[in-house]
């Protein structure tokens, strides 16, 4: 599992170690993206409702090319989506092998964040949703980040490094 703040690297890192591990991607934001639900919600920086996050999750986790593992990114991002996560993972056998965590600082978050924004057009990384996200993020992750170090299953990478360096650092902690 990745997690880090909007524009900390997630989506570039898991694409990186789906191929190098040959396990797939599995990216919450894409999932919702993919189906069109929650725009108005997610135009606005806000979190989509837990229960339409982890149904599409698990939904797609039952997928047998899921079968031998899966790099989760961006999920979870709330404490109910982890211990929901948790539950699933029971139920199905399944274990968090690591949860990795790409530290960068805010100011270098929101740069990236409008840098994106002005390349790909994506609504919600325009400065003013972006920094929305960035609120978002500071305030429910802690929680999430404390869940998986209680765990011993946390490891913090450094994300503000060249992405090579980023990848090298992941496949060490892994
Ligand atoms: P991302 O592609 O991960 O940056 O996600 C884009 C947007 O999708 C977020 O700003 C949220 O609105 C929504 N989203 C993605 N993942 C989650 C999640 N795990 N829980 C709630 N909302 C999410």
């Amino acid at each position: 599992m990745l997690f880090g703040g909007p524009g900390a690297g997630k989506g570039t890192q898991a694409r990186l170690l789906s191929e190098e591990l040959g396990i797939p991607h599995i990216s919450s934001g894409e999932l919702l993206r993919a189906l069109g639900v929650h725009r108005e919600l997610m135009s606005r920086g806000e979190l989509v409702p837990d229960d339409v996050v982890t149904e599409l999750v698990f939904t797609r986790l039952e997928q047998p090319d899921a079968a031998q593992g899966a790099i989760l990114e961006g999920f979870p991002r709330t404490l109910t989506q982890a211990q929901a996560l948790d539950r699933w993972l029971d139920e199905h056998g399944g274990a968090i092998r690591r949860a990795l965590y790409l530290d960068v600082p805010a100011d270098e978050l929101v740069r990236r964040l409008v840098a994106r924004g002005q390349e790909s057009g994506r609504g919600d990384d325009r400065a003013t949703v972006a920094a929305r996200r960035l609120a978002v993020f500071e305030d429910r992750l802690p929680l999430v980040v404390q869940h998986y170090a209680d765990r011993g299953l946390l490891q913090v990478v450094d994300g503000a490094r060249p992405i090579e360096e980023v990848h090298r650092q992941i496949l060490e902690a892994l």
